[in-house]
Order: structure tokens, then sequence, then C-alpha cells
């Protein structure tokens, strides 16, 4: 047996000894992928973590994440293989720019990315996903609101809400951002009879030249339900394994790579269910102040407009 084996057959053991909930995201490694008990989006992962009868998770993709999970289950302990493996875009948000949108922009409420670290949601009124952004954005009285971090979400939910004000924040994935127009048209002509599915991170060029819009579950959905058999997914390359692996369709990414998704080895689960450490612990005000806006999020229910 390969050191890959013994340390999958090692991982599942402790699993199984500890009662350990193991979950990972749709751009993990598919080594990771593979072992995970829930795989999905971070929004699906962290209902999962609601539902699901563990006491320990071990959770594997960016920390931002692992956060929400743990906010939304502070009685649980959430452990994070690797604390470093952090979203550049969550990062972006800054208190003093955040504040300033909002003294420009009295009374408008923020609309919050799940893609964000808890301090910035707990100056947020409400949360969404790429899967929700419209709907959630349409339940809102307001005329004004303040989008945070992804400029291109936000414009994404301007195109599709023109009856409202989107403030944008200068926020954006780098991953996304990196998937260019000629992309598109290089993946259409190796691939004819695919059909394009992009993610709303992507530039609005890149959305225009595609023929589906959608958030990652959005996307194995989609393919779930379609007559095609073929797809090109823009965003994170991992998807196109997990489609497969889903839909047994066949599926093409472009060069799109998080490599803070891909800090999480094998290795490093193998540690982190040996020792369930390192562990999530953000600030007990904080979390309850940043799970106001996720809740809210969840009141109004989940979209499939993103
Ligand atoms: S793919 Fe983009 S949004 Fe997702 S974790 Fe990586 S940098 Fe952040």
């Amino acid at each position: 047996m390969t050191g890959a084996g013994r340390a999958v057959d090692e991982i599942l053991r402790l699993r199984e000894e500890k009662g350990l909930a193991i979950m990972a995201h749709n751009y993990q490694v598919p080594e990771v992928q593979d072992l995970a008990d829930i795989v999905g989006d971070s929004l699906f992962l962290a209902m999962e973590g609601l539902r699901t009868g563990a006491d320990t998770i071990v959770f594997c993709g960016v920390a931002f994440m692992a956060e929400t999970v743990k906010v939304l289950n502070p009685e649980k302990t959430v452990v994070h293989p690797v604390p470093d493996s952090r979203c550049p875009m969550a990062g972006m948000v800054d208190t003093e720019t955040l504040m300033a949108l909002k003294g420009e922009n009295p009374g408008a409420p923020v609309v919050t990315y799940v893609n964000t670290t808890a301090e910035t949601k707990a100056l947020s009124d409400i949360c969404c996903t790429s899967a929700n952004a419209v709907k959630i954005v349409r339940s809102l009285p307001d005329e004004r609101i303040i989008f945070v971090p992804d400029q291109n979400l936000g414009s994404f939910v301007q195109r599709m809400v023109p009856e409202k004000e989107i403030v944008l924040y200068p926020g954006y994935c780098h991953v996304h951002m990196g998937i260019s127009l000629e992309d598109v048209e290089r993946l259409r002509r190796e691939h004819p009879e695919a059909e394009v599915l992009v993610h709303p991170e992507c530039t609005p060029d890149v959305v225009d030249a595609s023929d589906h819009v959608y958030s990652t579950e959005g996307m194995i959905r989609h393919a779930r339900d379609s007559d095609a058999d073929e797809f090109i997914v823009l965003t994170e390359k991992e998807l196109a394994y997990r489609l497969w692996k889903v839909t047994g369709k066949r599926a093409y990414a472009p060069d799109a790579t998080c490599p803070n998704m891909k800090k999480i080895t094998l290795e490093d689960v193998l540690s982190a269910v040996r020792g369930l450490e390192p562990t999530v612990e953000p600030d007990p005000e904080l979390m309850v102040r940043a799970r106001i806006p996720i809740q809210r999020m969840l009141d109004v229910g989940r979209g499939d407009e993103g």
C-alpha cells in the first residue's frame, strides 16, 4: 500500500473511532474531497454543520468557511487543519473602508458575501452567497445597498436587480478574475458540444460569453438535470472533478487554481484527526454578532439565482 493509501486508511479509522465529521469544499484537492463525509460549497457546508450529529468537525477549506461553521455551531469543536489557508478576498475588507462606505450611504444596508471574516460579518446587516445574492438583495425594501466585497458578484446582482442601486466594495477573487475571454473562446473551440457554466465572481465579459450563471453547487445541479453530456465550468479547476464525480459527466475548467485551497494535504488531515487541533476559536462576542446576518440570510432562504 502507498503512503497516501495508509494515510487515508488511518484517517477513516480515526474518523470512525472518534465520531468525527470531515467536510471538504468543492475546491479541495481530489484526495481530500474523496475522504470527506460531506463535500459542497461554503453555505452547504455551514448548513450541514448544523445538521451533523458529530460533536467535532474537521473542516477542509479556507479559514472564513471553518469560522462560519463555528459561528453557526458554537457548541461544536471545529478543527481547521491549516489555519494559514485563507481567502485573499476575505482579507480585502478593512473596517475603515467599510465604515466610510456606510458613512457615505447613510441608511443603506450592508449585504455581505459569506466569503468574509467574522469581523466583516459583524458589521453587516445580512449575508449572501453566490447562490442567493440576487434573492437576498430583492428581499430588502431599501433602494440603495452596499455590497461587500466581491465587485463582480455585486455587478452581476446590479444587472439582475436594476431597480436598486448597488454600491460596490472594491474586492475581488483573484482566481475568478484571472479567467479570461480567451480562456472561454479556447475551451469552446476545444469542446464545441459543451454547455458553458460561469461563476458570478468572474468578470462581466466572461459572464456574458457563457450560457448559464451559477454557484458551484448550482453548476452541479444544472449538469445533473441537463441533457448535455459535457460542460465547461468557469470557476476553480477542482469543480470539474467534483462535477464528474457527482454526475458522471465530463467537465473542463480553465487553469484557475486557488493556492490557498490547495494548502490542505492528506498529511494535514491525518495530523488534524489525530490531535484534533488546531481548533477554530473566534472571540465569543464576535461570534454572537456575526451570527445575526448569517441567520437573517438563512431565514430568507436559499435560492438558485446565482
Ligand atoms: S477561490 Fe477565490 S474566493 Fe474562493 S477561497 Fe480562493 S481566493 Fe477566496
